[in-house]
This record gives structure tokens, C-alpha cells and sequence, in this order.
């Protein structure tokens, strides 16, 4: 199916024109539909199935780049899949003028990540602990928060950011939708998503 086929803002399907992705892989045709009408969804997905665009035209559609205030949130479980994440998020949002977004990880200096969230970014790809310490610290405000992206959970909750998500996801917006990806589907990720979403749509390719 083609993108067009999707109710996206016409500077997404410009982007992903100029990205040369005209049809939806599997897990883009079967999660983005029920993304798109704000429906939480758990994919089981591996790496190069296009999961990331996925969730970013998902989380770029329900951006307002006029409201001056961080709306999207994407956990990572280390700090090359987050800038891998933010570096495709930036390409499809390449033609929406003024979106701001920063990757905030763990084992790098707080010191610039303060002083760049001295004005509020739009998004935020970060890892578990680091995206805490900064709520926790007041340095990031987590109540405008529409979209939390929770990707490669499983390797998140091995590398045990469990607790860390439990209690971001308590200091950010009670409403708001989690899209959930994971590569394998133990129990834990069954009490996860029992635990962080409402009545989600499961696709599996
Ligand atoms: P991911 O699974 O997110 O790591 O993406 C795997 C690769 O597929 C990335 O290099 C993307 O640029 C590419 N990709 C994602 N969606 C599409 C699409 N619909 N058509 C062609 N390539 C795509």
C-alpha cells in the first residue's frame, strides 16, 4: 500500500518522497492506520522491518510545532540506537519548518543538555535513566506529552530500565498514547504493555 493512501500532513509525504519510500512495509501498513486515530499499539518488530518510521510519522503527525512545549518521547535502550532513531526522525521531518528536536542519553555531559533544554524542545529520543534524572530534576517537563515511544523494550527491560520507565512514565501526561516495539515477546513485555497501555492494537510481522 502506498503512503498516500494515509491521512498525513503533506510535508510527511513530501519527505518521504524525497526518502524514495512510496509503499508501506508490513509493520508500517499494519500499525500506522491505528497509530494515525491515536490508538496504542505493541508491534512485535525487528531491526529493518521500518519500525522508526513508523512511530516517527506517527508522533510527527500529532506534532504542533506551534505549541512550544515537548510532545513526543522516545526511550531507547542505548545511545547509538538514539541517535539512530533521531537521525530518521529529523529526515522526515525535514520539511516541517522549526522542529525542535534533542537526544538525551546517558555517559554524556549534563552540562549542554541543561543548556539546551533551556527552551523546550518538541521531541526528545533519549535512554530510561538519563530522560528521568532530567524530569526528576525539573529540567524537562513531561505534561504535554501526546506520544511515548518505547522502542527495542525488551533489551530496555534486560538492561533493566524497567523501573526508570515505570516512573517516567508516572511524571509524564496521564493521557497520551504508547506505541510499544519489541524484537521478542517474553512475559515481561506482556506485564509491560498490561501495565503501560490501554486496550492496544497487536501487529506482528
Ligand atoms: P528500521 O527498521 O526502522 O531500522 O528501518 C530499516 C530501513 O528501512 C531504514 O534504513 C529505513 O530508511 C528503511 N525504510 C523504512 N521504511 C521504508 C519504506 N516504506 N520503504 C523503503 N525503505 C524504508
Amino acid at each position: 500500500t502506498a503512503f498516500t493512501a494515509l491521512p498525513l500532513k503533506p510535508a510527511l509525504l513530501a519527505s518521504l518522497e524525497t526518502l524514495g519510500y512510496n509503499d508501506m512495509t508490513p509493520i508500517q501498513a499494519q500499525s500506522l492506520p491505528a497509530m494515525l486515530e491515536g490508538r496504542d499499539v505493541i508491534a512485535q518488530a525487528q531491526t529493518g522491518s521500518g519500525k522508526t518510521a513508523a512511530f516517527g510519522l506517527s508522533l510527527l503527525q500529532q506534532l504542533s510545532v506551534e505549541t512550544i512545549r515537548l510532545q513526543a518521547l522516545v526511550l531507547c535502550p542505548t545511545r547509538e540506537l538514539a541517535d539512530q532513531v533521531s537521525k530518521a526522525i529529523r529526515k522526515l521531518a525535514a520539511n516541517i519548518p522549526n522542529v525542535k528536536l534533542l537526544t538525551l542519553c546517558g555517559g554524556m555531559p549534563l552540562g549542554p543538555q541543561l543548556a539546551s533544554l533551556a527552551h523546550d524542545p518538541h521531541i526528545v529520543v533519549g535512554t530510561p535513566g538519563r530522560v528521568q534524572e532530567h524530569l526528576k530534576r525539573g529540567s524537562l517537563h513531561g505534561g504535554g506529552i501526546k506520544v511515548l515511544v518505547l522502542d527495542e523494550a525488551d533489551r530496555m527491560l534486560d538492561m533493566g530500565f524497567g523501573d526508570a520507565i515505570d516512573d517516567i512514565v508516572g511524571r509524564i501526561a496521564k493521557h497520551h498514547q504508547t506505541l510499544l516495539f519489541s524484537a521478542t515477546y517474553p512475559d515481561e513485555i506482556r506485564e509491560a504493555s498490561r501495565r503501560l497501555q490501554r486496550d492496544p492494537i497487536t501487529v506482528t510481522v
